[in-house]
Parts: C-alpha cells; structure tokens; sequence
C-alpha cells in the first residue's frame, strides 16, 4: 500500500496498516509523517503509483 502525506508530499509504503481513531478520525496507524505533529499520511489509490512514484503522467500521457 503507498501512502502520500498532503503537507509535504512525502510518499511511504507500508506494508501493513493499522486503523486507529484519531481526534475522531479514522487513520493509519504507521502513515504517521515526520513533517508535523499528527499529520497522517492518505492511501494512494491510483495504480501508477506502483514502480516508479517519481513519475507523473496525467491521463493523456503528458508530463506535468
Ligand atoms: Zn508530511
């Protein structure tokens, strides 16, 4: 599972993922990012992620 943190963009991927509550929101117990005190890191739902995460391509295959 790859996981992206929306603060600093950081992209981790966990090999397991424990669901805890959290200031009333469910989040990832290990997608805990280093860049704040409590900002969770989101799932990455998309499949190009897989492989190669530093490339982009939107859905034309342009580069952004
Ligand atoms: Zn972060």
């Amino acid at each position: 599972m790859i996981f992206k943190c929306n603060n600093c963009g950081e992209i981790k991927e966990l090999q397991k993922s424990t669901m805890v509550l959290r200031n009333n929101k469910w989040v990832i117990k290990e997608a805990l990012c280093t860049c704040g005190n409590t900002t969770y890191m989101e799932q990455v739902l998309t499949p190009e992620y897989k492989g190669l995460p530093k490339i982009k391509l939107n859905d034309s295959g342009q580069k952004l």
